[in-house]
């Protein structure tokens, strides 16, 4: 599996070297190509890095995106690895259990 972390202006340059004509939508898994899959997720950078594509520095909570690049075939599947580098958007259809709801 690949990994990259994307800044904003680098994705739809990505997508589009991928073989799509279309920048996928956060979360969801897309086909590139026969037997290749895509996964893109959005979210904020936990720490300063760089773009793998442009080089170009992510600040800290910048907004920025994580691709990951594996083959259907592959012996090797798709593992989460996104949460390590950026933080997911909380945009209220994720609640976790017993999270933020107070006790009443
Ligand atoms: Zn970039």
């Amino acid at each position: 599996m690949k990994r990259e972390i994307n800044c904003p202006e680098c994705l739809p340059n990505t997508s589009k070297y991928r073989g799509l004509c279309f920048v996928p939508v956060s979360g969801t898994i897309v086909d590139p190509y026969p037997g290749e899959k895509m996964k893109v997720v959005k979210g904020k950078a936990k720490f300063a890095m760089f773009c793998d594509s442009c080089a170009k520095k992510i600040e800290e909570n910048q907004e920025c995106f994580a691709i990951s690049i594996w083959s259907e075939y592959s012996s090797i599947p798709y593992r989460p690895w996104e949460s390590t580098y950026i933080r997911e958007k909380e945009n209220g259809s994720k609640t976790e259990p017993g999270g933020d709801e107070a006790s009443s």
